[in-house]
């Protein structure tokens, strides 16, 4: 269904409210993509949403919430820390992880002690969140692994009606996730870069500790949970090249005298037109070659994300040269072993 973002209507919004509570799916527009929302204190609605995505339940939601104050109603430890950041950062991209009430089901936290809360700025997230009253667990509307949804023919096209109603309301601004911040111990540790920089949060935190990239193909369970090494994946396998643009043209060009239809996916260098674009082009450029290349961003500000991005949609298969073997490895990807099954 079409609404509009700077006046959503009402009617609409009370019946997304209306169906939420009573247990059915909304996917739902917001400023860093599409999420896919359920009513976050009943295990069976949210259950669908695990099952709509293919999502395995180790990987727990993310819940969105109206209003501050619902987020100290669900958590049963508020750090002093977390009032500073959310005076300055909600409504927006910015995900706080805190001890969590027993109210939050285990279901959505994957078993832990801790629950992961957001405002989103976006007047039509906001609104369908009054309307249905209740806190809304939504991941990114897309099958799990994929590339995340930031318009809502990219939500159909991933998902196929496993919703009861889509709202539409065109592109998402930024493009990119919220950054995911832990504060449950006595330093803040950055888990997942994202729409706010890691210098922005430091601004306000003081010292802070950022998560190393995982690199393992299984999340490691004990930190950061969900932090996959494949992820926001293309089906063609994707190579990232952190280098100067003649390096790609150049394996481009080199791959192609090897009868190798190798596809180059522009990027702009520009940190937020970057993770505007990242998952429209992305997405744009599947299922067009037998291999797709793309430069990572500089790494500042919306650049980290991008690149933290970049990495899980290639598989950490970054190159910087454009040597004959980078180009073996490159070949021997297409047609491969097992680089572009589907999950
Ligand atoms: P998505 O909404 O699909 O972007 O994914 C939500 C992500 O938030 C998960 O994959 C985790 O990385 C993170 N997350 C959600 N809940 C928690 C939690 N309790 N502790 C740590 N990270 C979390
Ligand atoms: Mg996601």
């Amino acid at each position: 269904m079409v609404i509009d973002v700077a006046d959503p209507d009402r009617s609409v919004l009370i019946e997304a409210g209306r169906i939420i509570r009573a247990g059915g799916l909304v996917a739902f527009p917001t400023e860093t993509v599409y999420g896919l929302g359920a009513h976050a204190l009943d295990p069976e609605a949210t259950e669908r949403i695990f099952a709509a995505k293919g999502r395995p339940s180790t990987d727990p939601l993310i819940v969105h919430i109206a209003a501050a104050a619902q987020a100290r109603d669900l958590s049963s430890r508020w750090p002093d820390v977390a009032d500073r950041l959310i005076e300055q950062f909600w409504p927006g991209p910015l995900t706080l992880v805190v001890a969590k009430s027993p109210v939050v089901p285990d279901s959505i936290t994957a078993n832990r002690s801790t629950v992961a809360l957001r405002i989103p700025a976006h007047r039509v997230a906001l609104g369908l969140l009054e309307s249905a009253g209740v806190p809304v667990a939504a991941p990114s509307a897309n099958r799990f692994g994929r590339i995340s949804p930031t318009s809502a023919d990219d939500v159909e096209s991933e998902l196929q009606g496993r919703y009861d109603l889509l709202l539409d309301a065109g592109a998402t601004t930024l493009g990119v996730e919220s950054t995911v911040l832990d504060l449950t111990g006595e330093t803040p540790v950055l888990l997942r870069p994202g729409g706010v920089s890691a210098d922005l949060i430091r601004s306000i935190v003081g010292d802070l500790k950022v998560l190393k990239r995982q690199t393992t193909s299984e999340a490691d369970d004990a930190l950061a949970p969900g932090q996959f090494l494949r992820h926001y994946s293309p089906l063609t396998p994707l190579v990232a090249v952190d280098g100067e643009a003649p390096i790609a043209t150049d394996l481009v060009d080199a791959l192609t005298r090897r009868g190798i239809n190798a596809g180059y996916l522009e990027l702009s260098q520009d940190p937020g037109t970057a993770a505007h674009d990242l998952y429209r082009v992305l997405r744009s450029g599947d299922g067009t070659a037998q291999v797709l290349l793309v430069r990572m961003v500089p790494s500042h500000g919306l650049g980290v994300a991008v690149n933290d991005r970049l990495y899980r949609a290639s598989q950490g298969r970054v190159v910087a040269d454009a040597s004959d073997s980078t180009a073996d490895m490159i070949e021997s990807l297409v047609g491969g072993q097992g680089t572009s099954s589907t999950q």
